[in-house]
């Protein structure tokens, strides 16, 4: 760090679905540097991404997240842009070699790379939880996936619904491909078990404007769909170790604090119990009051999205008034599911979910 940071500022608890909460510590880290970066005079936001200074933060953060998802050699790692919603047409235009893919449908984000693919080729939808308002994770462990299938599509985490896959679909050999924007460095993941992941660093890791994808090496070929731009070819990102074009350089710088900051934390294992403690707060909760009440099958609960109902439309949106009142905010449902949400992402701190808790309590008590 170049200088200190030391002002306070009145910050309030984010429960935002994404973007979403970072390390405090990180941000004043960026504040710090915001000036003069180690020394160059400037702001990483203002030098050349081809410069060294850059060059060893870029290469840094690559090293830092191999570290810690411990990540194999024959895999590559691409800062790319577009957002994870750029991926609902970059897989299918790399992988649909024979233009089919397995879509397992547990919620918006899920549905909406499902009817993407649908432009490309036959995308085969294998499972859904759409019956109950995707408030549960489907049994995958034997799904009719067409033999000829190039891959098995999932939505590892949905941050809308609150529901996580605790075991991998069986894909019968097939690649599996995961969007993971919700859930990224939230616990320790075996990289083995995937062909693709990725996800959109907003929710968990960075600010927007990054995509992360963790690619095994032998599914980046010449070989994409006729019309695929250069620019949506994993190749030439791998090719040029992300550099092919202008990175989202300042996002990336970011994105390794945050790396750094989860090292120190302890790695993935620390962190996993970290927000098992923090979840357990909320959903211990959950379960024992009388107006709150989540709305996700219990083991297919979220350890980072949270949402849950009063049973009363006037309720929530009181609810949600007085938390927001209350310096907890961005406690609103998704639009399109209502109720209430609470994301936990690795940068909330337990005090934070604590607090909240209490002033359910209180608002439970002065309500129920
Ligand atoms: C937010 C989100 C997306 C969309 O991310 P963008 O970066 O806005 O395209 C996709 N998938 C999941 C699981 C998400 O949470």
């Amino acid at each position: 760090m170049s200088k200190e940071y030391n002002e306070t500022y009145n910050r309030v608890y984010n429960f935002s679905a994404g973007p979403a909460v970072l390390p405090e510590e990180v941000l004043k880290e960026a504040a710090a540097e915001m000036l003069d970066y180690e020394g160059s005079g400037m702001s990483v936001m203002e030098m050349s991404h081809r410069s060294k200074v850059y060059d060893k933060i870029i290469k840094d953060a690559e090293a830092d997240l191999r570290d810690l998802m411990n990540i194999p050699d024959n895999y590559k790692v691409l800062f790319l842009q577009g957002g994870a919603s750029q991926q609902f047409a970059m897989i299918p235009m790399n992988l649909m070699k024979n233009r089919k893919a397995a879509y397992i449908v547990t919620g918006q984000w899920a549905k909406k790379a499902f009817q993407e693919a649908k432009i490309y080729g036959e995308a085969v939808e294998v499972a859904s939880s759409a019956d109950k308002t995707f408030s549960y994770i489907p049994d995958c462990a034997d799904l009719p996936i067409p033999e000829d299938a190039d891959y098995v599509y999932i939505c590892e985490n949905n941050t809308i619904y609150g529901t996580k896959f605790k075991t991998l679909p069986n894909t019968k050999g097939h690649t599996l491909v995961a969007d993971v924007s919700s859930c990224f460095l939230s616990e320790p993941v075996d990289v083995t078990k995937y062909g693709v992941i990725y996800g959109g660093v907003q929710k968990n890791v960075g600010p927007a404007g990054v995509v992360i994808v963790i690619i095994r090496e032998d599914l980046i070929t010449e070989d994409t769909l006729p019309g695929t731009p250069t620019m949506l070819k994993y190749k030439t990102h791998a090719d040029a170790d992300s550099l092919y074009n202008t990175p989202p350089a300042y996002g990336i710088y970011i994105c390794g604090k945050v790396f750094k900051w989860l090292k120190k934390m302890g790695g993935l294992s620390a962190i996993k119990e970290h927000n098992e403690k923090k979840a357990k707060i909320l959903y211990d909760f959950l379960d024992e009051s009388a107006l709150f009440k989540g709305t996700v099958r219990k083991e297919d609960r979220s350890l980072m999205n949270v949402p849950f109902v009063t049973g009363s439309e006037e309720l929530d949106a009181k609810f949600v008034k007085e938390a927001t009142a209350a310096g907890f905010v961005n406690l609103k449902g998704h639009r399109t599911v209502g109720g209430m949400r609470a994301s936990i992402y690795n940068a909330m701190p337990i005090e934070g979910v604590e607090k909240l808790v209490d002033f359910m309590r209180e608002f439970e008590k002065n309500n129920g």
